[in-house]
């Protein structure tokens, strides 16, 4: 079957690889759709997650069921699933209290094992969530990252008084814009990029206020959410976060830097980390998608066939950010 798997640092290579082989408790899954995410480009960047080259990446994907193993009886071929992606370690302290995404050694599909930019991928039964079986399968290739929005809702428990800025419009700023606007309102949302694309795609989801530098927001939102992860939009969050305000940072940092700790606590703010998500939040994305609630699609501005996974990756690596989420169709 036909893979792309990483090689080294802007290395992505499409290649023919065998097709993997379902045991007993696995099904075998032909992947309909796979989404780039920010973590691949990480892996794209800088090698980081990654534990063995090469590997075949991604995690984010929706697809059908072509055959299932000997013991997997609740799931038929021709059942529409995606999967919980994560891989906890299930030895730790926190795999043992059931937190899985604060797992010490929290790694997933992709980056520990074959991944879905693939034609198949074969997966353990217990990791699949079902998608139903009517209607377009494209926008559950997207509940992966709207899990990640909406553990971030979970963690901040957004108050209909709130006044949010979310920094950065990348798909999980939007998708958290989105989710604030259909799902748990909130007094207004501003959006802060620097791409004036990305800007576009956040007035599409619901942001109330659209800024392309961080001096034009206001001094005084409730609650930010860095979903950037650069030096200067989580000093700008410190810097315009009310006295008492909370911070979430979901985003990963490429880059340690110095960081103002007296204005944390001269402000009293909560700095609140927000990694992934739980089970049900990917539960509840298939969920919101199902019933109409919402409608993320809308951030999906390009496809490829696998076969051009490295132009999409070019696409995501350039400097212009015109793209949101790239989705590969093998
Ligand atoms: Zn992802
Ligand atoms: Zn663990």
């Amino acid at each position: 079957m036909n893979a792309v798997r990483f090689y080294g640092i802007q290395d992505v290579r499409f290649e023919e690889i065998p097709k993997p082989i379902p045991n007993k408790d696995e099904v075998l899954i032909k992947v309909m759709y796979a989404g780039i995410c920010g973590s691949d480009l990480h892996i794209y960047h800088k090698g980081m997650f990654i534990l063995h080259i090469p590997e075949t990446m991604g995690h984010e994907f929706a697809g059908i069921i072509e055959e299932a193993g000997a013991s997997v009886k609740d799931w038929r071929v021709g059942d529409r699933v995606y999967a919980n992606p994560m891989v906890p370690c299930m030895v730790c302290a926190s795999c043992l209290a059931k937190s899985y995404n604060t797992c010490e050694k929290l790694s997933f599909i992709g980056e520990i094992s074959q991944g879905c930019f693939a034609e198949y991928i074969c997966l353990p039964k217990d990791k699949l969530i079902s998608i139903p079986m009517e209607g377009d399968l494209k926008p559950y290739v997207l509940c992966e990252p709207l899990a990640v929005a909406l553990n971030i809702c979970r963690r901040a428990n957004f108050q209909r008084e709130d006044k949010v800025a979310v920094l950065g419009a990348g798909p999980i700023g939007l998708l958290l814009m989105h989710v604030l606007k259909k799902i748990r309102p909130v007094s207004s949302v501003t959006a802060l990029d620097i791409s004036e694309e990305r800007l576009k795609m956040a007035q599409k989801a619901g942001a109330d206020n659209c800024v392309g530098n961080a001096e034009e927001l206001a001094d005084d939102y409730d609650k930010i959410v860095d979903a950037a992860g650069v030096e200067t939009t989580l000093k700008a969050a410190v810097t315009h976060t009310k006295a008492n305000g909370f911070i979430y940072v979901v985003s990963i940092f490429e880059k340690d830097f110095h960081f103002p700790i007296n204005d944390i606590v001269a402000k009293q703010l909560s700095v609140v980390g927000c990694n992934v998500y739980e089970k049900e939040d990917l539960e509840t994305a298939v969920k919101v998608i199902w019933e109409g609630r919402l409608k993320p699609d809308f951030v999906i501005t390009h496809e490829f066939p696998l076969k051009e996974a490295k132009e999409a990756f070019s696409l995501l690596a350039g400097g212009e950010k015109k793209a949101s989420k790239v989705v590969l169709k093998p």
